[in-house]
């Protein structure tokens, strides 16, 4: 199976018969087997083995070491937000490297200025900005500002995910990622997702930050029940603690709106992005508002690449391209499309899809993501087992009608097959 079976819904440039897709894509001629063989040789085994070597990618398209392409519906999880080789993030990326590629936090440039502008612009609200390189890191500097606040008892949602550095670890509320690196960095409380009442009933006068997502994205993107943030934010705000909402997974036009929390109306006192907002570049970024933006002083906190003009420059382009290109409601229209051809006509597989914009989780009816995720695999999709019963959808942005109707029209074939097969087979 190589692109042509499965490229005609590409964005036109990106379908080809794939002639620099293999020896030149991979720089050494690799086949699939070949590249997987030399990961197991050099590579921590803190991934496993990753099933597919990728070699290029463009729009919503991507192809592998034997030049195979898929529908990429993973977007390198809730990443690419403009999708492969956007010309605007290549362009972008081109002309920052060849003027100033990194001054490092002893000099000032232009696009950490400009980016940290434009995102307090996007927020509504004045504040202050600290740069990370990841998401994990944008939390870790939360945790910072959290204990700044003199207090030191935090909560965070179980099944939450904030990051594995020791920080963020203690606020992720998956106790399998916490147990070999006990004791973490401590006093955090975890409490239901979506539960007010028990939220209130953990925050405390002693209480320095509550950390939710607004979407819990590797939980199995779990949305929790109405007026639940607004609920976060008086209960914070009564208690004198810190509201950090992680927008890590939802920022950046993923749901629809450039904060998911926007959509409610809801204000926190701090708000962590990463992921879509390099558009595949490695960025973090912390953004606090009122008495929170005050706490990181000289000294408290820092990184060599906080605020690298080269991933900065990227990320003004994918926030340029977002607001020229109206992508926000375009999200709004696709995921609905999505959602909707998941869901209509039913199938047996599916129990329930949900999800906002286009950040999408397809609940199965039975323990078999994994056998989907390798079905849809086979049938030129990329799509994430994000739980035992959970495939995420993530894909970038920028996807059309016509590769949604694709992705729609293989994946129902590919959960047709994976009902067939046996577990084992997976
Ligand atoms: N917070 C949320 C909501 C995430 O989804 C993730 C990553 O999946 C993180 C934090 C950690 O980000 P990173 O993997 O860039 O450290």
């Amino acid at each position: 199976m190589n692109t042509p079976a499965h490229g005609t819904g590409s964005n036109g440039s990106g379908n080809g018969t794939g002639s620099s897709g293999n020896g030149s894509g991979n720089g050494s001629g690799s086949g699939n087997a070949e590249l997987t063989r030399r990961w197991q040789e050099v590579m921590t085994q803190a991934f496993g083995t990753p099933r597919l070597p990728l070699v290029r990618g463009r729009g919503s398209w991507v192809w592998d070491a034997e030049n195979t392409g898929y529908l990429d519906f993973v977007g390198g999880i809730a990443v690419n937000a403009l999708g492969h080789a956007h010309p605007a993030v290549v362009r972008a990326v081109t002309e920052q490297a060849a003027l100033l590629g990194h001054v490092s936090n002893l000099f000032t440039a232009e696009p950490p200025v400009r980016l940290a502008e434009r995102l307090l612009r996007l927020s509504g609200r004045p504040g202050r900005v600290y740069f990370a390189n990841s998401g994990a890191e944008a939390n870790e500097a939360a945790f910072k500002i959290g204990r700044l606040t003199g207090r030191r008892h935090m909560v965070a949602a179980a099944g939450g995910f904030h990051g594995r550095t020791m920080g963020a670890l203690a606020l992720t509320g998956q106790s399998a990622k916490q147990q070999p690196f006990r004791p973490l960095p401590g006093e955090v409380s975890h409490v239901p997702y979506g539960d007010a009442a028990a939220l209130r009933a953990a925050v405390t006068q002693d209480t320095a930050l509550v950390m939710l997502e607004p979407v819990q994205g590797e939980n199995g993107v779990i949305v929790p029940p109405p007026g639940y943030l607004h609920a976060a934010r008086e209960i914070t705000a009564a208690a004198g603690a810190l509201l950090v909402l992680d927008e890590i997974q939802t920022g950046i036009g993923r749901t629809g709106h450039w904060f998911a929390a926007q959509a409610e109306g809801v204000e926190a006192d701090v708000v962590t992005l990463a992921k879509g907002l390099g558009g595949g570049l490695p960025i973090g970024a912390t953004l606090a508002f009122g008495p929170a933006a005050g706490l990181l002083t000289p000294g408290t906190h820092g990184s060599t690449f906080s605020g690298n003009p080269v991933v900065c420059a990227a990320a003004l382009a994918v926030l340029d391209t977002i607001e020229e290109t109206g992508l926000l409601e375009r999200v709004r229209a696709a995921g609905g499309r999505l959602r909707r051809g998941l869901t209509r006509p039913p199938h047996p597989l599916v129990r329930e899809v949900r999800g906002a914009g286009l950040l999408v989780g397809v609940a199965l009816a039975a323990p078999c993501a994994a056998r989907v995720q390798r079905a849809a695999q086979d049938a030129g999709l990329l799509v994430n087992a994000v739980a035992a019963d959970v495939i995420r959808l993530a894909p970038p942005l920028t996807v059309s009608d016509a590769e949604v109707d694709t992705f729609l029209e293989r994946f129902r074939a590919a959960l047709s097959s994976a009902r067939g097969r046996q577990p084992q087979a997976a």
